[in-house]
């Protein structure tokens, strides 16, 4: 690990075991990038700034509604994934029981930069 070129602290990151004996880190809007070019070449998009609402079964299609920055909006697709998080409202709508359990705890997360200054540097 190292900082303005500094070493800050070694770790040794190669086991055995492993094929990949390295570490590999990709920063998450690369990831999304990635899979946004790929969907985008398939002929899909994603429409951001955009909240399920509801949906209801009309024969072999889903009739969907959202919520598109304050503006109700309504079409048909041919099938509702729930990918929507722990909360999922698609879940919900659907009545499917969440598996698994919720940490009694609250946690916040927040992310920082810092200047680090190192003596003798
Ligand atoms: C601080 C923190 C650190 C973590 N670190 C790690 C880690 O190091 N390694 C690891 O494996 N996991 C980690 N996790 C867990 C990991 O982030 C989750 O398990 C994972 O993101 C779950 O993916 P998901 O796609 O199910 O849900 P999410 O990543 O929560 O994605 C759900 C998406 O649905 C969208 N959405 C929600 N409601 C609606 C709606 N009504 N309409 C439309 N869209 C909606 C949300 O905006 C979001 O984009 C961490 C979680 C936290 C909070």
């Amino acid at each position: 690990m190292t900082t303005h070129g500094h070493p800050l602290a070694h770790m040794k990151f190669a086991p055995e075991e492993s094929p990949c004996r390295f570490v590999a880190m990709v920063p998450q809007n690369v990831t999304e990038n990635l899979l946004l070019e790929e969907l985008r070449r398939k002929g899909g998009d994603v429409t951001y700034q955009t909240s399920f609402a509801s949906a209801e079964q009309d024969g072999d299609a889903v009739n969907v509604t959202v919520n598109r920055q304050g503006e109700v909006a309504r079409f048909s697709a041919a099938m509702v994934v729930g990918c929507d998080g722990a909360r999922s409202k698609v879940r919900q709508r659907l009545n499917i029981p969440l598996e698994g359990g919720e940490y009694p705890d609250s946690f916040s997360a927040s992310g920082h930069r810092h200047e680090v200054f190192l003596a003798g540097g």
